[in-house]
């Protein structure tokens, strides 16, 4: 550290070591190049690391230039601040991929129900920030007035997710100009749901308008947010914890 800031530079070098040592972790070189003369362990290795590749990749999208999304906001904090500023994309967790293709079947599993028969899946909304930057979302469901955001979580973390995503819906619904927003819970080894019935929170939706601009000014003045994470568990799953940690006010 120089002066009460942070080398950007020294952190870059050591985030791109980190990733290159994680990545001969999880794809030794001799399985990314699979064997010339076609040995059968070698086509299995290989056919498998490259079904392996898919999965993990399937959720992967573009991030258009100075956007932030809502779910910047709702996870750490100093963990968006890192995916931005290194326009990094850690790999997800298969949690995170099986949520994913989850929510692409929403539209295959609901459609079947009349009472669903008007709805719009993934409908993408935006508020324009004043400051050249854009605050982004996309709603999982949008029927007449009503927004729905469904989680695939467990239940034992239902409550906690209540707190986390009732500002993603109240921003939602704000952006959207809708007047009620459901927040569904689905248990995914048991597919329990809990449905949750939320009044958009006019508190909430400024707070994720003020923590978006916090977050561009931490940016623009290329140091890292300092006020994370909400909770210490995210920690726990962070590909950043290594460079975090060692950082002010950082990972624990
Ligand atoms: S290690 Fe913790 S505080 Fe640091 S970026 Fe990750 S989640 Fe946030």
């Amino acid at each position: 550290m120089v002066g009460g800031r942070w080398s950007v530079v020294a952190v870059k070098d050591e985030f791109e070591e980190v990733e290159a040592s994680y990545k001969d972790e999880v794809e030794p070189e001799a399985e990314r190049r699979p064997d010339a003369e076609g040995l059968g362990v070698v086509e299995e290795k290989a056919l498998a690391q490259r079904l392996r590749n898919l999965f993990f990749t399937y959720s992967e999208r573009e991030r258009p230039p100075n956007t932030v999304y809502v779910t910047d906001l709702t996870q750490c904090f100093r963990r968006s601040w890192f995916e931005l500023r290194y326009r990094a994309r850690p790999r997800p967790t298969p949690q995170m991929v099986l949520g994913r293709m989850l929510h692409d079947a929403l539209e295959l599993v609901l459609s079947r129900d009349p009472s669903f028969g008007a709805a719009k899946f993934e409908v993408e909304c935006s508020h324009d920030l004043g400051n050249g930057w854009v605050l982004k979302g996309r709603a999982d469901l949008v029927v007449d007035d009503a927004v729905y955001e469904f989680k695939f979580t467990r239940a034992p973390d239902f409550n906690r997710a209540k707190v986390v995503y009732a500002a993603q819906v109240s921003a939602y619904c704000f952006m959207l100009g809708k007047v009620v927003g459901y927040l569904v819970l689905v248990d995914r080894e048991r597919l329990d749901v809990r449905v949750l019935r939320l009044e958009p929170d006019e508190d909430l939706w400024r707070n994720v308008v003020d923590r978006a601009k916090l977050l561009i000014d931490s940016l623009e003045g290329d140091v890292p947010a300092v006020d994370s994470p909400l909770w210490s568990w995210e920690c726990e799953h962070c590909d950043f914890w290594v460079l975090c940690k060692r950082m002010e006010g950082g990972g624990r």
